[in-house]
């Protein structure tokens, strides 16, 4: 059987290691914000050349953490996409801030600039790129806009740990960085964990109080905070996969690569990747016209596969309401919505694997 993302193949493939690596953290008797955390926001820090990282209990939350060190919340605009996983948009509304959604480019499935430009308001304070499944978005034009316009922008990089624009690590480029450790994510924990990126100092700073109820290091407060700690735990179990992210994302790439030069059936049309980047394919998404027959065709020779997503943020029933779309049309993203068909995706899943869903996808006709 295989699935469109696998974490326990994961676990038992660092089985040994991580188990240690556990046990060595019980023994220690420290359980909140200890050696294991540090060492992590110092090793991922590095890993993604970036000055400061802190760790959090979620992407979702750091996120929200980001938006509220750049006092963005109730009557401020954020621009983010709507073709993205539910939490960007939860996070943005959980600041009190209004997400204004703009449509993606049908090539790439990212954030589409020139959109953006039309999107910007007076109360407009900062931009949510995403990652889309390991992708970068157009990060140039996107920094330029946001520079002219005195605009943050705060990656979420929760698809996309270890991808590059130009040559930079995702997380760098903006003001600040989200990433999201989900158990399926190309660095995943084993349960819930986030961590924010900033080469500003007093962004660090404000965000490593507000994750502990505003506290610093003598416990005083100037400003209250909420409780959103990276476990102890689940760092010590990321110490040990972050090791292997390079190669784990190599992995992906090659995967990729087969399905890329195998898949040819005029139903699927394949993703496209952008020039001067490092893709880390945390998922991977084709548009497939009759998609309902392909999953289920697929499910009869035990290939299980995704939908990333069947519904937009802006269409969900608890978002709509707070959700502005400027001009009120996201052709691209509701077209996707019908489309998008995600295929098995995980560094463990063998080449001959993805060689076989090839060719049984090649088969499928109408
Ligand atoms: C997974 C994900 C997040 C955050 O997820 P958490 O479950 O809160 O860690 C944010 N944005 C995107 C695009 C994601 O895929």
């Amino acid at each position: 059987m295989v699935f469109a993302s696998y974490p326990l193949s994961q676990f038992k493939s660092h089985r040994k290691e991580i188990l240690e690596s556990i046990k060595n953290t019980l023994d220690s008797g420290n359980y909140i914000l200890g050696n294991q955390v540090s060492l992590f926001e110092k090793n991922f820090a590095k890993y993604c050349d970036a000055k400061y990282a802190v760790g959090v209990n979620s992407g979702t939350d750091a996120i929200l953490l980001s938006l509220k060190a750049l006092n963005i919340g109730p009557g401020d605009e954020v621009i983010t996409v709507s073709h993205t996983a539910l939490a960007t948009l939860s996070a943005i509304i959980s600041s009190g801030a209004t997400p204004v959604i703009v449509d993606i480019e049908k090539t790439f499935f990212t954030m589409d600039p020139i959109l953006i430009k039309k999107a910007i308001s007076k109360r407009t304070k900062a931009i949510i790129p995403v990652h889309i499944y390991g992708q970068a978005c157009n990060m140039k034009e996107i920094m330029k806009i946001a520079n002219n316009n005195n605009i943050f922008v705060i990656e979420d990089c929760a698809q996309a740990t270890g991808a590059e624009y130009n040559g930079k690590k995702i997380g760098s480029i903006g003001h600040i960085g989200a990433f999201s450790f989900y158990p399926t994510k190309n660095l995943g924990a084993i349960g819930d964990g986030g961590m924010v990126v900033t080469k500003n100092k007093k962004i660090a700073n404000r965000i490593a109080q507000s994750r502990q109820f505003g506290w610093d290091d003598s416990r005083n407060t100037i400003e209250p905070g909420q409780s959103s700690r990276l476990d102890e735990i689940q760092a010590a179990i990321l110490n040990v996969k972050l090791k292997y992210l390079s190669k784990d994302n190599n992995k992906r790439i090659r995967i990729a690569n087969t399905y890329e030069s195998l898949i040819n059936n005029k139903f699927i049309e394949l993703p496209k990747q952008r020039k001067n980047i490092k893709h880390v394919h945390h998922l991977y998404v084709v548009l497939a016209e009759h998609r309902d027959e392909f999953i289920s065709r697929l499910k009869k020779d035990n290939i299980f596969c995704g939908i990333h997503y069947p519904v937009p943020g802006h269409l969900h029933g608890g978002y709509d309401k707070y959700c502005k779309i400027p001009n009120n049309n996201l052709p691209v993203t509701n077209y996707l919505a019908s489309r998008v068909l995600t295929l098995p995706m995980y560094p463990e899943l063998k080449l001959q694997e993805a060689k076989k869903i090839s060719l049984k996808i090649n088969n499928i006709s109408f």
